[in-house]
């Protein structure tokens, strides 16, 4: 055999996920609403529109229409992804030259450091305190160091923290390099700079459909920015980046104003169940609950690993970070089976 895999791949392993059936499955914030059978008939309507032997809209102008008035935005600032993630890898691959540094902070969303490592480029660890970020000492760290760019998600992935809007803008106007700002949280919280991001010179806000839309199916996402950026982007994606069936598919649930409203106002409320439910069994047992401005909730025991596994034996799925639980909320019924049995894992009962 003579051809070899470059270092750069070679012991790279594919994103792992359980494909086991679980009863209940709170590992990948994904939303517990499904869209209701009136959404799915206009999409079933919708398909019938679909030239299947033709290439999608490169530019996705509805679905970025669409996504502009949800938000109250100009279409113009407004690039649509295969998900968030694509643009996550377009923004790296375009915007960062090869040994180039970027700042990541840690914990924060794993795909950052990969796409860094795919790049060839150089990650400027910048480790928080006690799942804390200090913005004064990030800014103190990208000034010393003087990155090209630095990426986070807020609210953070897997924290569930967030920072401030004036913090996000300190950081912002103290940094001469790209600031990629992950909000695909952001529907939880209200400290977004979406509306703001065209007046800043090096700001990215990446957005999904992912989270609360509940539509992580179709891949799509969002990056909104000053016109600069938008068509440096455009002209860096693959052209026919979002499918035809998503980009209508989403289009048509965007339009759903109300609906979406209303499953905002469904996550938050049962991840407030979530959080105030564990809260009181943490406190007993000696386990940290982060606050959360997230659909999730993070939370820190020395038995995380032990919990981890005793909830598989119970078919729930969380997700599990060394000592850091993290558990998306889920419906009411999943939630409360998921707080009985967290309940039982630290009264001793729990036999493993
Ligand atoms: C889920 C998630 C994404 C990915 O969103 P997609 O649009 O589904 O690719 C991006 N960033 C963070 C922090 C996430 O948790």
């Amino acid at each position: 055999m003579k051809y070899e895999l470059n270092d750069k791949i070679k012991s790279l392993s594919p994103y792992s996920v359980d494909k086991q059936t679980y009863k209940i499955r709170l590992d990948a914030n994904e939303s517990f609403i499904n869209l209701p059978n009136q959404i799915v008939e206009q999409l079933k309507a919708n398909l019938d529109e679909i030239n299947f032997n033709r290439y999608p809209d490169p530019d996705a102008d509805e679905l970025c229409l669409a996504y502009a008035q949800y938000y109250g935005l100009d279409r113009k600032y407004i690039v649509a992804g295969n998900g968030s993630d694509e643009l996550i890898s377009v923004i790296f691959s375009s915007f960062l030259k090869k040994s180039d540094s970027v700042v990541v902070l840690s914990p924060d969303f794993s795909m950052y450091k990969f796409y860094a490592h795919i790049c060839e480029c150089k990650v400027l660890d910048y480790p928080k305190c006690n799942a804390e970020i200090d913005v004064e000492e990030l800014i103190e760290f990208c000034r010393v160091n003087n990155p090209q760019m630095i990426v986070f998600s807020n609210p953070c992935n897997p924290t569930s923290l967030s920072l401030e809007t004036s913090q996000v803008k300190r950081v912002i106007e103290n940094f001469d390099g790209l600031v990629v700002l992950d909000e695909a949280y952001m529907d939880f919280d209200d400290s977004s700079l979406i509306e703001s991001a065209a007046q800043y010179d090096n700001l990215i806000v990446l957005r999904t459909c992912s989270k609360m839309m509940g539509l992580a199916a179709l891949r799509v996402g969002f990056a909104v920015a000053n016109e600069k950026i938008v068509s440096a982007l455009r002209a860096t994606k693959s052209p026919y980046n979002v499918n035809s069936v998503s980009q209508i598919m989403a289009t048509t649930v965007l339009k759903n104003k109300k609906y979406l409203d209303g499953c905002r106002k469904r996550i938050i409320e049962s991840r407030d169940f979530l959080y105030n439910a564990l809260k009181p069994i943490c406190a007993d047992n000696g386990v940290e609950v982060m606050n959360t401005k997230t659909n999730f909730v993070f939370i820190k025991s020395e038995n995380a690993a032990l919990l981890f596994e005793y909830l598989k034996t119970k078919n729930i799925l969380v997700r599990c970070f060394g000592k850091y639980l993290r558990i998306t909320a889920g419906n009411e019924n999943e939630n409360v089976e998921l707080v009985k049995e967290i309940k039982m894992f630290f009264k001793g009962d729990a036999v493993i």
